[in-house]
């Protein structure tokens, strides 16, 4: 991820760019995903420039505007929804109560199939490999899971389901003779409802 000079130079310690306390568990550098991606995500029709760059100074007399909603996709059903800067909302990764209900939903006994398992945590970890896009360990995914979610969660548990995922093509698997063995999604943009619905 691209971090600009002009960002760091009005950080300060603890604090989020946009002034509030930060803590964002995937990033804690930032207080929200809203600003996460305020910075560091390119606006529409750019390459680099991010939404930042192009909302900073735009105001009356160079006061900076309010922030404007971003795009965002659905991790559930990938749907496009608008996120917004503020404390209640900055936060959301589904489009509405449907999808968030159905993406951490947890075992469902009644299911004979056993087809849809434990989808609350296949979603915590396909969201932990989506957001750092690179090949990652069980023991890796969970401890940002226990970060991430606040929730208990081992790495043989993981290891468990990562076997399942792996064995759905939903995961690649990469075993070596030195490290441990790691995990990639195999297509990042897949939306999750797809592949466990
Ligand atoms: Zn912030
Ligand atoms: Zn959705």
């Amino acid at each position: 991820m691209r971090e600009k000079d002009a960002q760091q130079q009005y950080r300060i310690n603890g604090y989020c760019v946009c002034g509030r306390k930060n803590g964002f568990a995937p990033n804690p550098d930032y207080c929200s995903l809203y600003c996460l991606k305020f910075m560091t995500e390119p606006a529409e029709g750019y390459k680099r420039k991010t939404h930042y760059e192009c909302w900073q100074g735009t105001g009356t007399f160079a006061q900076n505007p309010v922030h404007p909603k971003l795009d965002c996709n659905c991790e559930w059903c990938g749907d496009s929804y608008k996120l917004k800067y503020g404390l209640a909302g900055a936060n959301k990764s589904y489009c509405g109560t449907v999808c968030m209900r159905e993406a951490t939903q947890g075992m469902r006994s009644k299911d004979k199939s056993k087809r849809r398992g434990n989808i609350a945590q296949m979603v915590r970890i396909m969201r932990v490999l989506r957001y750092h896009k690179t090949k990652m360990s069980a023991n890796d995914i969970s401890n940002h899971i226990q970060k991430w979610f606040r929730c208990n969660c081992s790495s043989a548990s993981v290891s468990n389901i990562l076997r399942y995922l792996c064995g759905k093509d939903i995961v690649n698997k990469y075993q070596n003779n030195t490290g441990p063995t790691t995990y990639r999604i195999q297509n990042q943009y897949t939306p999750l409802k797809q592949l466990f619905d």
